[in-house]
């Protein structure tokens, strides 16, 4: 069974991020969407908000499986037996980051970590964008599911 692990914050998912689920779908039996907690770091949308995001966007998908991790996202991958890492790149800062961090899960876990480059037209989304745009009152539902309101 080929199963692979997307980690991120999804605080809040995207259209970004939903481009890469839908694109790596085909490749793999089971996508496990995974929201590492990390408790130092502040969200805007609580844990409890961002499982319910990402179970109602893709309620439909019997191959996605939505859960949270502490700890290594390694180390989560083998207690799920996932064989794979995804992760999105929008752009060169993008592929910096990720190369380090994936030529480190590899080295310790022999783990691989697919990248998926973003699909025309989404570069500009990140979540990052949609927690400012929300906090000085913009509209921001053109980057994300339709669950997603705050
Ligand atoms: P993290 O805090 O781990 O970076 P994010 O939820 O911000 O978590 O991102 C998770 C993954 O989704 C990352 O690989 C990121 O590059 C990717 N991603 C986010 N937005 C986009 C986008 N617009 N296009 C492609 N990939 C994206």
């Amino acid at each position: 069974m080929r199963k692979a692990v997307f980690p991120g914050s999804f605080d809040p998912i995207t259209l970004g991020h939903t481009d890469i689920i839908e694109r790596a779908l085909p490749l793999f039996d089971e996508i496990i969407l995974a929201i590492g907690t990390n408790s130092s770091k502040k969200y805007m949308f609580s844990l409890e908000e961002r499982l319910g995001f990402l179970k109602e966007t893709f309620k439909k998908e019997p191959k996605i499986e939505v859960m949270t991790y502490k700890g290594l996202t390694v180390d989560f991958c083998k207690t799920q037996q996932a064989g794979f890492l995804l992760r999105g790149l929008r752009n060169a800062q993008d592929l910096e980051f990720e190369k380090a961090i994936g030529q480190t899960n590899y080295k310790m876990s022999g783990i691989d970590t697919l990248f998926f480059i973003t699909s025309s037209g989404k570069s500009h989304i990140s979540s990052t964008v949609v927690r400012d745009v929300i906090k000085h009152g913009g509209d921001y539902h053109f980057m994300v599911p339709d669950c997603v309101k705050k």
